[in-house]
């Protein structure tokens, strides 16, 4: 199925329920919007197979702008807002992008989101294949530099069947979107509202801090998260008096964060997992969540783990909601794809269920005397002391051993913490040769876009052995 098709399909079954939240505005007043939007494309030249960038804050008109694109048969490629020109330009030059949508003065053909802002009956008529690529999405840039893959109408339209029905998400679901649209969690939720009739509510950025008010706002009863969000939630003063939230869905949540935000919120979580390349390919189930599980494949996805069961391997996917390839990247792309299962590079293990577990990406693992050190592991003990707010684990060239374990911690606000003392937790928790060698006392860590630690700036700051700055 197309992108578009699917739109039009829930256009068709929830009329005048509302798709956006704040203000409301209901699927049939969303069409004409997204009509419009792929009148001004096309009477741009836009077409079949042009790449249109977007440089533009998270907001509905990301939304509007990619199913606009879908409908023309061409090609979406959202970026990163808090790239700066320098970051920006070699992504606009790789992707061919034809026009740029921002208020930004790049050196580009350029127009600004409020040109699009337009209504009409009914779109151009375009015919469209699901096979068709429909956005180029560049990575998060965790591990290196960002690579962008293409993605077809099917990459996103294959998993929403099983996803909404697996979420049980429905028409009276009120979604808060704070993860960016310009990413795949972000893009993935949002066609999972269209599939199920639910709304949307956008927020531009994450907040700890705001989170409570927004799900008020919103009356929000659906919660996608990612990273750190979960913990960072928990460790924030501001608590909700009362609030609808009853599930809460997402990736990279510990088990104990994930089991302290029920007990303290009552909110199910559930956890995912999916990348830029493959979509939603796992997901849990809320009537039966387990923490630590990223869940059981999500169809028509197929999930492996080239290992035995119960032992830890690599994680590996095949369906045909996978990406086409890297774009303009034809080394990668026959690297990723060697055989029929496309290789994550995440390492986890499988039970006896299918249930997934996820252990670390393989460029994280630490190798020290010998050992395996899983960062996450330490990361736990860290987390649970009281005074620390967020911390990181990564290798770093070791003197005298393989890597040592360098840990990055942040504080609490106002909390004073000492290196020292935080070796000294981590030596009553962990084998000795799982204790950080380093430990920097910082005031922040290098974040993604999607809340995720940057462990690839932290390793080099690790690597020349001081206490950066980001
Ligand atoms: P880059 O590929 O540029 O380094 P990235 O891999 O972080 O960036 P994404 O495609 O957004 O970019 O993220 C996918 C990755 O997120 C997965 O490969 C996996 O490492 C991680 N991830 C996804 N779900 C989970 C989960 N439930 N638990 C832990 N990690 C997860
Ligand atoms: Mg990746």
């Amino acid at each position: 199925m197309t992108l578009g098709a699917l739109f039009d399909e829930a256009v068709g079954r929830f009329g005048d329920r509302p798709v956006l939240l704040g203000p409301e505005v209901s699927y049939v007043d969303y069409a004409a919007r997204v009509n419009g939007c792929a009148h001004v494309l096309r009477d741009l030249g836009v077409g079949r197979g042009d790449a249109v960038a977007a440089v533009l804050p998270n907001s509905p008109v990301l939304l509007t702008l990619w199913l606009a694109v879908a409908k023309l048969r061409a090609v979406l490629v959202p970026l990163n807002p808090a790239l700066r020109d320098a970051e920006l330009a070699p992504l606009l030059a790789h992707s061919g992008a034809v026009l740029v949508v921002t208020d930004r003065p790049v050196p580009w053909r350029t127009i600004r989101p409020e040109e699009l802002d337009v209504t009409a009956p009914a779109a151009p008529d375009v015919r469209v294949e699901p096979d068709d690529p429909v956005t180029v999405l560049y990575t998060s840039g965790t591990t290196g530099a960002p690579k962008g893959c293409v993605l077809s109408h099917t990459s996103y339209t294959a998993p929403a069947p099983a996803f909404v029905h697996r979420l049980g998400l429905d028409q009276d679901d009120r979604l808060l979107a704070c993860l960016p649209l310009f990413h795949m969690a972000g893009q993935s939720f949002a066609v999972s509202a269209l599939q199920a009739g639910a709304s949307i509510g956008v927020v531009p950025k994450f907040s700890a801090s705001g989170f409570w008010d927004q799900v008020a706002q919103f009356r929000a009863t659906v919660f996608r998260h990612l990273g750190e969000m979960l913990t960072l939630i928990l460790r924030s003063p501001v608590q909700p008096a009362n609030h609808g939230l009853r599930l809460v869905y997402g990736g990279g949540a510990r088990p104990d964060v994930a089991r302290a935000f029920t007990e303290r919120f009552g909110t199910t979580v559930v956890e995912g997992y999916g990348m830029s390349e493959t979509n939603t390919v796992l997901c849990g189930d809320p009537g039966a969540p387990r923490p630590g599980s990223m869940g059981t494949p999500l169809p028509p996805a197929e999930v492996r783990v080239d290992a035995p069961v119960g032992e830890v391997g690599e994680i590996q996917v095949r369906g045909p909601g996978l990406m086409k390839g890297y774009h303009r990247d034809p080394g990668r792309t026959r690297a990723a794809f060697a055989s029929s299962w496309l290789r994550t590079g995440d390492l986890g293990w499988m039970d006896h269920q299918a249930h997934v577990y996820f252990a670390a990406r393989r460029t994280d693992v630490i190798r020290r005397r010998g050992e395996n050190v899983d960062p996450a592991e330490v990361e736990e003990a860290l987390g649970e002391h009281p005074d620390v707010l967020l911390g990181a684990v990564v290798g770093v060239p070791g003197e005298e051993s393989d890597e040592d374990v360098a840990a990055f911690v942040v504080p609490l606000p106002g909390v004073r913490l000492e290196a020292a003392d935080v070796r000294t937790w981590c030596r009553t928790r962990l084998a000795s040769f799982k204790v950080p060698n380093h430990v920097h006392v910082v005031d922040r860590l290098p974040m993604t876009p999607t809340s995720k630690i940057n462990r690839s700036l932290l390793r080099a700051a690790g690597a020349h052995g001081r206490n950066p700055l980001w």
